[in-house]
């Protein structure tokens, strides 16, 4: 398929990955519209902290115009790293140095500003749920939204996270749990309200891992931290563990009863925390997750290699993944080209991230944790 005067580009969700890559067709004068399930900007809390790596976010955040700004708002203290073993043993630390910008901390609410605010008036459609998409034939697909209206597309990009509408049309992977359930918690005003958690978590980041448990927390801005509390759990287990998460008294009581013998600093997060438990089961796509390029359908993000947090690096691939497709789109002769260049690298460069997203879960969330955690913030070296 050549590549039309003016191709029309469907990107279904406005994460990371389809915002970037909305961002950086505009800058090359490619015009495309983001449809988001989501009614508005504000609809849901966007909540907790990434880090911007140097080789992947930070070069979609160049590619995007967006770097300079980045700098302005990101926190390069939020590199600080500590890991503790349950009995509440500082085993390994690292303290950012104050020009350090291997990868600095932003607040996944800024990083989505910064993002929207740089797309022109109309890109974005809130509220426009992909329902359905087929082929039209000529490479070409019909998207069917929530609302009844539909419209036909060169490209469509599934850019809709984890249980991708738009993935069917390449793949029939579907996400298959890891055996490791988050319980996300939070903690405001920690400076002020909770000094023992503030000094415990620093100003980055904290592991803290035994037993095939763990306690992960990380300080965002405003003195808010967001924390998870791991654990290898069967299938279904939020179902039929018996807590009520919706019951804060029920649920922290439970919790604390699973790290009965921990240090009482690191149960402080349990103990300290709001009233507010949100259990999060973690999936990730097999490994690798790979399809022949199909004309005029791809994906980025989540939906094409979903896996779980321990690689550090989801929003950073999805990022990248955008900025990448969009500069092939720009540079290639039509667009089919443009897809197959970019599955050539973002494929490749998605599995040796999902290898080690699945070893980082495995070595973390182990009965002889936090050994190879340890090990491998070791060999990083910070
Ligand atoms: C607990 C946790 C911690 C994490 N920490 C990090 C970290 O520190 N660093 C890091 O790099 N990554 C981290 N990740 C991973 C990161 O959150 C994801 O990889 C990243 O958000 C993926 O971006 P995306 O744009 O591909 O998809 P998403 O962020 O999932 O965005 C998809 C968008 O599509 C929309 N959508 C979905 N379905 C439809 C539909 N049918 N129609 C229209 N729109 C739709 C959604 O509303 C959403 O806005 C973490 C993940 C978890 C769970």
């Amino acid at each position: 398929m050549g590549r039309p005067k003016s191709p029309r580009i469907a990107i279904v969700g406005g994460g990371p990955g389809g915002l970037t890559l909305a961002r950086v067709l505009q800058t090359r004068g490619i015009s495309a519209t983001v449809f988001e399930r989501e009614a508005s900007p504000t609809a849901r809390p966007q909540g907790g902290t990434l880090d911007m790596q140097a080789d992947s976010g930070q070069v979609a955040l160049r590619a995007a115009g967006l770097y300079e700004r980045f700098l302005e708002i990101s926190r390069p203290e939020g590199q600080d790293l500590r890991l503790f073993d349950g009995e509440g043993t500082l085993l390994f630390e690292h303290i950012a140095g104050s020009d350090e910008q291997l990868n600095p901390e932003i607040d996944r609410g800024d990083l989505r500003r910064l993002l929207l605010e740089s797309l022109d008036p109309g890109v974005v459609q809130w509220g426009r749920p992909l329902r359905a998409i087929r082929p039209a034939g000529d490479g070409r697909h019909e998207a069917v939204f929530d609302d009844g209206s539909a419209g036909t597309f060169d490209l469509v990009v599934g850019a809709d996270g984890a249980w991708s509408r738009v993935r069917p049309l390449v793949s029939p992977a579907t996400p298959g749990y890891t055996g490791v359930t988050f319980i996300e918690i939070r903690l405001d005003d920690v400076d002020r309200r909770h000094p023992d958690v503030a000094r415990l978590v620093g100003r980055g980041s904290m592991f803290a891992l035994s037993d095939n448990k763990g306690l992960i927390a990380q300080r965002n801005s405003n003195g808010h931290v967001r924390a998870y509390v791991a654990l290898r759990v069967p299938d279904g287990w939020v179902d039929t563990c018996g807590i009520d998460f919706d019951d804060p008294g029920a649920a922290r009581a439970r919790l604390l009863d699973a790290f009965a013998g921990w240090a009482p600093e690191l149960r402080a997060l349990l103990r300290a925390c709001d009233d507010s438990f949100a259990p999060r089961p973690l999936y990730a796509l097999p490994v690798p997750h790979t399809w022949a390029t199909r004309p005029g359908v791809t994906l980025l993000g989540d939906a094409a290699h979903l896996m779980s947090p321990f690689s550090g690096q989801g929003a950073n691939l999805a990022m990248l993944d955008g900025a990448e497709l969009a500069l092939a789109i720009s540079a290639c002769p039509d667009l089919d080209t443009a897809v197959r260049k970019y599955e050539a690298t973002m494929l490749p460069r998605a599995h040796e991230a999902a290898l080690g997203a699945a070893e980082g879960l495995e070595s973390a969330i182990a009965s002889d944790a936090p050994r190879g955690t340890l090990e491998h913030m070791r060999s990083r070296g910070g």
